[in-house]
């Protein structure tokens, strides 16, 4: 089984902050990292780390050789990446002293994907594997409908939120996957509550907190707990829970199981600095004691 991701492949360049600067200030940072990000890019990585097999359906741009080797170097397949002529995107990224971070982004080759590409890669795809997509890229809703079509299972994480794109998106999915501000957004924009929501299996993430996984069908609400961690960068801890969450539910875990596993991963994911290049292994996920 395959989890299909069309997802952005992003440079992060991430700035340590004394705070997240306020509009008009000048801060200098006191240190600067350079890694592989996106939430495209992270939940393949962490898929992929999890053990699933993973193929990335994604562009980049000139400069995006060294991402593809990298994604390649975590055992995603990139065999449908696609290359642009103008830049890849990148994320400019403030982490302050207590992990809160803000980030501003250049899309560049992640809105320009090339969809005909994308359905004949999704023509390799069979009843049972799995699509995920997230609101980096162009594209969605038609890689939904597409993979809907062919017996997939779609998921989609609602981020960076926009409440157009997922009402457009909706329709196709089984599994939504959305943290705690873009569920109130959600709610606001639609005028539902998330048991409401035309999709099976709603996940709405907690930070610290945890996540609640909600069956729509008898509007049930289950909580899982999050194990209790230092955190020190939050940065990709969404995308580490989801690609996890969606690696487990490949392998079959019932929910409540693929969901712990989900937990435990972004814990350990908020213990270190970095995006893609942070995501813990299968190993380190098992073997953690928290
Ligand atoms: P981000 O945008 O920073 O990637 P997010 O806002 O999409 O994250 P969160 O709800 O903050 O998503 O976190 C996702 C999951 O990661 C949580 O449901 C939880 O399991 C885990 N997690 C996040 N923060 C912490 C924390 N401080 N301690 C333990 N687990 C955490």
């Amino acid at each position: 089984m395959t989890i299909w991701n069309l997802g952005s492949i992003n440079a992060d360049h991430v700035y340590a902050v004394p705070h997240i600067p306020t509009p008009g200030e000048t801060l200098a940072a006191t240190a600067l990292n350079h890694g592989l990000g996106g939430k495209g890019t992270n939940m393949s990585v962490a898929a992929a780390r999890a053990g699933a097999r993973v193929a990335h359906l994604g562009a980049v741009g000139a400069d995006g050789g060294w991402m593809i080797e990298r994604l390649e170097g975590y055992g995603v397949d990139c065999t449908h990446v696609q290359r642009r002529e103008g830049s890849s995107g990148h994320a400019i990224i403030a982490v302050d002293a207590q992990a809160e971070n803000a980030i501003t982004l250049w899309p560049g080759a992640n809105r320009e994907i090339d969809l005909d590409a994308v359905k004949q890669a999704l023509d390799g795809a069979v009843a049972g594997d799995l699509l995920v997509t997230q609101n980096e890229t162009n594209g969605q809703v038609e890689a939904a409908a597409q993979a809907r079509a062919r017996g997939l299972t779609v998921a989609y994480a609602a981020a960076p939120f926009a409440g157009e794109a997922v009402r457009a998106v909706m329709p196709h999915l089984d599994l939504l996957v959305l943290n705690e501000v873009e569920a109130r957004q959600l709610s606001e924009a639609l005028g539902t509550s998330m048991e409401e929501l035309p999709v099976p299996n709603v996940v709405v993430t907690l930070g610290a907190a945890g996540c609640d996984w909600i069956e729509t069908a008898t509007g049930t609400r289950h909580h899982v707990d999050a194990p209790k961690v230092r955190a020190v960068d939050t940065t990709g801890a969404g995308d580490t829970f989801t690609g996890y969450l969606l690696a487990g539910l490949s392998e079959g875990l019932p929910m409540p199981r693929a969901l712990e596993l989900a937990a435990r991963a972004g814990a350990l994911k908020v213990g270190r600095h970095g995006a893609a290049d942070a995501i813990p292994s299968r190993e380190e996920v098992e073997a953690a004691r928290f």
